[in-house]
């Protein structure tokens, strides 16, 4: 039995795989795929039992991902390690012998966080300072040379910061300490609402004068991570100096501007800076469709990352888990009717470009896309898919719950696909977004704390196997 070899193969030489894959041979188990017979798929209830049992039994996603999270931790775009990560990928998808593996190249935006920020609180009573954990917004300015010392004004929303107005805000560093909502059943909405300080905190402050911008991180964890993320930039291309700081932090500063009868000080130095566009890569491999070669599923997630942490589940969990739902379709021998293609979209964390360069270069060839999937919340245990796709679409994923139910798969109600496959929406393409556990999501996300370690191995090979699962259906019935 091919499952009982499987099995035995994975026991005995998993140690060799795994010292393989980090001497730099990434998908070795590829290597058992042209053995598989073809798989029939006349009952989808054991086809779903075939994916899942393959993608658990596999650790061929895992092993990608700590050899992108150890080889290229810093790829934001445009930097050194994107293109790192980007000759990486490639090398998987040529590994897992895709019928077709090329570079898309993509313009890029190039910004550098410079070395590590320094932020501290001048506590005038004590004359003490008290270090704060800080990290630059991406594309933020940096404070020149000396750093920027000045007051610290807080507010917890845009309605105080316009009640205060410009005579109250000119001239300092304005800190939105903007609370997570853990009332919110759904992290994703509770992260919506704090993130908008993120994005517009620090130009909206700028308008009134603050020379500065710090930001509560958005996370509901309360810990000394500062969560990263992009920031608006003005139409000048910059914003002010500006930052998040760790959860915990915010509390001790918050609770310093509310006891101390004086002014409170603050002090930054940070030397981030903004280069011209940089060429860079969208990777992309496929494996042809039997019957309707140019009828295309996409799968993909995001190839860069912030660079504090190893991106391991923003998103590095997306891309190899897109990687391996096409690897178990290999694996069991399933050929499908449509082209099933993987896209590691390159600066989906500050600007995008990847997935509007994939979606206009697919309108400008006129490939007919039936469908995208996306994964980029996170390699946990996956719950269900989000849908962004018309009335009836809807109702024949829907239809197909029961055979995800025994996987623990269930919740085919929310809307949303995600940020690299939503161009795709104006050419009438069904969007699909994976949707793993919400819960630690964002006690990881854009922090120093988004390692390989902090990954499960099973967690991931399900959102791989859902996904692999979703294709399957998909191309099978159509939408
Ligand atoms: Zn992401």
């Amino acid at each position: 039995m091919i499952i009982f070899t499987k099995t035995i193969y994975m026991k005995i030489l998993f140690p060799i795989i795994f010292t393989s894959a980090i001497l730099g041979s990434i998908c070795f188990s590829f290597k058992l795929a042209g053995e598989k017979k073809v798989l029939s798929t006349d009952n989808d209830s054991i086809v779903f039992s075939k994916i899942y049992s393959e993608g658990y039994n596999s650790w061929a996603a895992y092993i990608a991902l700590e050899g992108l999270c150890k080889k290229a931790p810093k790829r934001l775009a445009g930097s050194a390690g994107a293109q790192v990560a980007v000759e990486y990928m490639e090398q998987v998808m040529r590994d897992c012998q895709f019928d077709k593996v090329w570079l898309q190249p993509v313009m890029v935006p190039h910004w550098e966080r410079g070395p590590h920020e320094i932020g501290y609180v001048i506590d005038i009573n004590g004359g003490k300072k008290h270090e704060v954990n800080v990290a630059a917004l991406g594309g933020s300015i940096g404070t020149g040379e000396n750093g920027l010392t000045a007051e610290v004004i807080e507010v917890t929303n845009f309605d105080e910061l316009e009640k205060l107005g410009k005579k109250s805000i000119e001239g300092k560093i304005v800190f939105f300490n903007h609370r997570w909502d853990d009332k919110k059943i759904a992290t994703f909405s509770a992260y919506g609402e704090t993130v908008a300080y993120r994005w517009q905190g620090p130009t909206s402050a700028k308008k009134y004068g603050a020379v500065g911008c710090i930001i509560r991180s958005c996370t509901s964890s309360i810990d000394t991570f500062p969560h990263t993320g992009v920031t608006r930039t003005d139409s000048i291309g910059a914003t002010i100096p500006s930052v998040a700081i760790a959860t915990k932090d915010a509390d001790f500063l918050s609770q310093l501007l509310k006891k101390s009868e004086k002014s409170v000080t603050f002090y930054l130095n940070m030397k981030c800076k903004w280069f011209a566009d940089v060429k860079s890569y969208n990777v992309i491999g496929e494996i042809r469709g039997s019957e309707h070669p140019n009828e295309i599923i996409v799968v993909g997630g995001h190839l860069d990352a912030w660079e504090l942490g190893e991106g391991a589940h923003d998103d590095g969990t997306g891309v190899t888990g897109s990687v391996e739902a096409i690897r178990i379709f290999k694996a069991l021998g399933i050929r499908p009717k449509h082209t099933i293609r993987c896209v590691c979209f390159m600066n989906e964390e500050n600007g995008g470009r990847g997935g509007k360069t994939y979606a206009d270069s697919a309108s400008l060839k006129k490939e007919k896309h039936i469908a995208a999937i996306e994964s980029d919340a996170g390699g946990f245990t996956p719950r269900g898919f989000g849908l962004d796709m018309k009335p009836d679409q809807k109702i024949k994923v829907q239809s197909w719950e029961k055979l995800f139910l025994p996987y623990g798969v269930h919740d085919f109600t929310h809307g949303g696909g995600g940020a690299d496959i939503g161009p795709l929406k104006a050419f009438g393409t069904p969007l699909l977004g994976l949707e793993p556990d919400g819960s630690r999501y964002f006690d990881y996300h854009h922090t120093e704390d988004d390692v390989f370690k902090n990954v499960n191995r099973r967690e991931l090979q399900a959102g791989a196997a859902s996904m692999a699962a979703m294709i399957y259906l998909i191309d099978k019935y159509g939408l």
